[in-house]
């Protein structure tokens, strides 16, 4: 298997070449668009702790929205089930940032990996904990086992500068009453989560305890059961790429989180995790030639969960 996973890497690289020409690199959040679009690099690790790699896998990128998966986890790990009262779990069908559904829904976003949803998640960390970005940045560090890991204020502020829509989803969401703290509190503490820099390597390892369906994982007093590991791969597989989550599903076949960052991670439970980068986003805000690797990836390896 191991020749056969690092032979499949290589002949995805190959075969994708100038792929990421079709897409383009995100321009709302300034600082995104100076990537430069033609990196790329995939990291798959299996459960046994075999590694396979190939180009740019062990760069820094921002991860934005998958970091929406590891602050979910985190506020499950400390309200638990309470967590749903405040937001749902259903495939939304809109792009990311929509805000349509929140007027009639009463403030309640559909999904936790939508926009709104994660501002409700990140309005809970901000009321649980004392220090959010502190024990945020801590928990992270903790689940990819690298203390190497950090913000880029510069990403956030730059976000911060031109969140107009994610203002007006929390603002919404105030006026419902579904947010406990500050708007500008709250979407601080959000624009810092998703400038987390990662490399696939790390992201890869942060999530590949949630596809070991064994013991609680987590790291200090954040920890999640296996049921609450296979609720989040369930929403990961119905919401992480917005309304191109039955695309994914469909094509790939894995649960996975994509980010605006132009990464993908995705993995198969109890086997091994996968992570990809390349920055050019198709029109759905996914990685153009991330979407195409793990779909070449499941394909060649016959390796989705259905
Ligand atoms: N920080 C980004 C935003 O709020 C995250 C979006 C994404 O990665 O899809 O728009």
């Amino acid at each position: 298997m191991k020749k056969r996973y690092q032979e499949t890497l290589e002949e995805i690289a190959k075969e994708l070449e100038g792929v990421e020409k079709q897409g383009e690199v995100p321009s709302y959040i300034p600082e995104l668009a100076k990537v430069d679009p033609s990196k790329f690099g995939m990291y798959l690790k299996t459960l046994e702790g075999e590694e396979y790699e190939i180009g740019d896998s062990r760069e820094k990128f921002s991860i934005q929205s998958i970091s929406k998966v590891l602050s979910l986890s985190m506020a499950i790990s400390l309200i638990g089930n309470e967590v749903w009262k405040r937001v749902g779990v259903e495939p939304s069908g809109n792009p990311f940032n929509s805000i349509v559904q929140l007027e009639y829904e009463h403030g309640i976003p559909r999904n936790p990996f939508i926009n709104a949803g994660a501002i409700v998640v990140a309005d809970i960390l901000v009321s649980q904990l004392q220090d959010p970005e502190a024990e945020f940045l801590e928990y992270v560090r903790g689940l990819s086992k690298n203390a190497d890991i950090n913000y880029n204020h510069s990403v956030s502020k730059s976000e911060k500068e031109v969140g107009y829509m994610n203002a007006s989803l929390a603002y919404m969401m105030k006026e419902k009453g579904n947010l406990n703290n500050s708007v500008e509190r709250v979407l601080d503490f959000y624009y810092l989560q998703c400038s987390l820099e990662m490399t696939c390597a790390e992201l890869a390892e942060a999530f590949r305890d949630f596809g070991d369906t064994g013991d609680p994982f987590g790291h200090g007093p954040f920890t999640l059961t296996s049921s609450e590991a296979r609720r989040v791969n369930a929403l990961m597989l119905t919401c992480g790429f917005y309304d191109e989550s039955g695309e994914f599903a469909f094509e790939v076949g894995l649960p996975g989180k994509s980010g605006v960052g132009g990464a993908i991670v995705a993995l198969y439970p109890e086997k091994y995790c996968v992570s990809v980068w390349s920055p050019p986003l198709n029109k759905k805000g996914n990685s153009e030639k991330g979407m195409k690797a793990l779909e070449l990836l499941t394909t060649k390896i016959e390796g989705s969960i259905f």
